[in-house]
């Protein structure tokens, strides 16, 4: 058994639940007997956030800077099927969450769509599994002043709308080889 490599919970989020050394994300679902299901979203929290301004990863209202993880598919429409988060929330993630650290190289390759919405949660942003078994994509992290809320039309589901000039910022994550990573600080 190797030992995962455990970050630090920042002080901002002490007062989170955890789950084996890791902080749970607000948006993670729970199965009906309340344990945490890392990787798999409550809807209806996701559309809260969406729709009411909340980090995805504290539950909290966003405040001036906002960060979205988005892969580059998504980046490209502009459009962030996930919550935003406060910039010490992204940081955070992107540290702990296994997918966007780059420690996955694919994606689980066994589709629990049907299972997971008889509990009335859908596999986090990917509803369809379209990505199932395919190598992972690399992530930005996205620094924003502001997004909309909206139904996009491909996916029949609350997401996301950045303008090109609420962009403050991109910054890929999961990577080592970016002549960029790690040059720069984060802005609080
Ligand atoms: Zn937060």
């Amino acid at each position: 058994m190797t030992t995962p490599n455990i970050p630090n919970i920042p002080l901002q989020l002490a007062g989170r639940p955890t789950a084996g050394g890791f902080m749970v994300p607000w948006i993670t679902a729970r199965t009906p007997d309340g344990r945490y299901r890392f990787g798999a979203v409550d809807l209806d929290r996701q559309n809260r956030a969406l729709t009411d301004g909340l980090c995805q990863i504290c539950g909290a209202q966003l405040g001036a800077r906002i960060v979205f993880a988005m892969r580059d598919s998504d980046l490209r429409l502009l459009v962030s099927p996930e919550p935003g988060m406060h910039p010490v929330c992204a940081a955070y993630s992107a540290t702990a969450c296994p997918m966007l650290a780059g420690r996955m190289g694919h994606y689980r390759t066994t589709s629990l769509a049907g299972q997971l919405a008889d509990l009335g949660v859908l596999p986090q942003g990917d509803p369809a599994s379209l990505r199932a078994g395919a190598p992972a994509e690399p992530w930005q992290l996205v620094w924003v002043t502001g997004y909309r809320p909206f139904t996009n039309p491909l996916t029949d589901q609350l997401a996301a709308l950045l303008l090109p000039e609420q962009i403050l910022r991109v910054r890929p994550i999961g990577t080592t080889s970016s002549p960029n990573a790690g040059t720069e600080a984060a802005p609080e």
